[in-house]
């Protein structure tokens, strides 16, 4: 048995307090994935700093966004009423994940923060840079069906494994992080990394930060979003690909466009460049598929998932004229 601390936090200072005065410490939302890590051996933590106490407000603005405390429940916010009418994106995006068990233990930072399904990073048997750096990546010649085709490197190809986070990326999310050094923001697109040489390195989160709450700015559009998941079951699995869209059509042009890909990359990936080949354009099936495939250009498939450019291409495409 491997022996470790645990204290509950009243407040974020609180936890940020304990966290600094015990080594090897770290922040336990609802467990829903830290808490399989750990029985696993993957990841031994010294000590746990119990941060379900904290905010689970979830707070409508005048402004029409919202402020959702980092303790909130997956089941809560998807949920919330506000969440629904002015980002139904979001709700479809956590109803989309895990199963209605895990979703009402889990919380908004843990879901931020979970790692990635990459088999081989459970199997201790196996190479993985990202869990023991240096070591290799067996997933790049091994079953690597589930894994990414844009911005991976040759240390790690793994994706990270959120439905919730596709849609905050997708409607700007900034991220509040309270730490020893005080409270500052970070948009929700600058928070995960791209693996490059340092797959083990996964988000900016200096030492002893902690995620506090979840900022999702006014969109006008924002009501008129949708999230899809292409995945091997209808419940309870990854996804192949997904696709987070808010779209704004006016007199059969699209005015503005949101659009952010799960299922491709080591984080959550706003699709920029789609973005830009629509804006201005008709709102048809054929500016869809041009701006797919300008987002899908750089598309790097491994020996086993040559299926998903095309994939992602179809479900961008779909939801788009669903939306349309
Ligand atoms: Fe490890 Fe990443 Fe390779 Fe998976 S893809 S084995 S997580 S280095």
């Amino acid at each position: 048995m491997i022996e470790f601390g645990y204290a509950r936090a009243g407040s974020a200072g609180d936890a940020i307090g304990l966290a600094g005065r015990h080594a090897g410490a770290k922040f336990l939302g609802g467990g829903t994935n830290l808490v399989d890590l750990m029985r696993e051996t993957i990841e031994a933590p010294e000590f746990l700093v119990d941060v379900t106490a904290l905010s689970q407000r979830i707070e409508a603005r005048e402004d029409g966004g919202l402020v959702i405390g980092a303790a909130a429940r997956n089941t809560a916010v998807a949920e919330n009423r506000a969440v629904r009418e002015r980002f139904p994106v979001l709700s479809r995006a956590i109803l989309a994940g895990a199963s209605g068990q895990i979703r009402n233990m889990a919380s908004v930072g843990g879901n931020i923060m979970q790692r990635t399904r990459c088999l081989y990073f459970y199997d201790d048997a196996a190479r993985c840079n990202k869990r023991c750096p240096g070591s290799g990546c067996d997933a790049i010649d091994g079953f690597n069906r589930m894994h990414a085709i844009l911005g991976a490197s040759p240390s790690c190809v793994a994706t990270h494994p959120s439905d919730m986070c596709v849609a905050l990326a997708a409607l700007d999310a900034v991220l509040v992080l309270e730490g020893p050094q005080g409270t500052r923001r970070l948009p929700m697109l600058d928070f995960h990394r791209l693996p490059g040489g340092r797959p083990d390195i996964e988000t900016a989160l200096a030492p002893g930060e902690l995620i506090t709450a979840v900022e999702l700015p006014p969109l006008s559009f924002g009501t008129h979003s949708a999230y899809r998941k292409v995945r091997d079951r209808s419940s309870y699995a990854f996804a192949l690909v997904s696709v987070a869209a808010a779209l704004d059509v006016a007199e059969g042009q699209v005015r503005d466009v949101r659009l952010a890909l799960g299922g491709v990359a080591h984080k959550p990936w706003r699709a920029l460049k789609a973005e830009a080949a629509l804006r201005g354009r008709p709102a048809t099936a054929e500016s869809f598929r041009a701006a797919a495939e300008a987002e899908l250009a750089d598309a790097a498939p491994l020996s086993q998932n040559g299926f998903k450019p095309e994939l992602a291409r179809r479900t961008i495409v779909a939801v788009l004229e669903d939306l349309a």
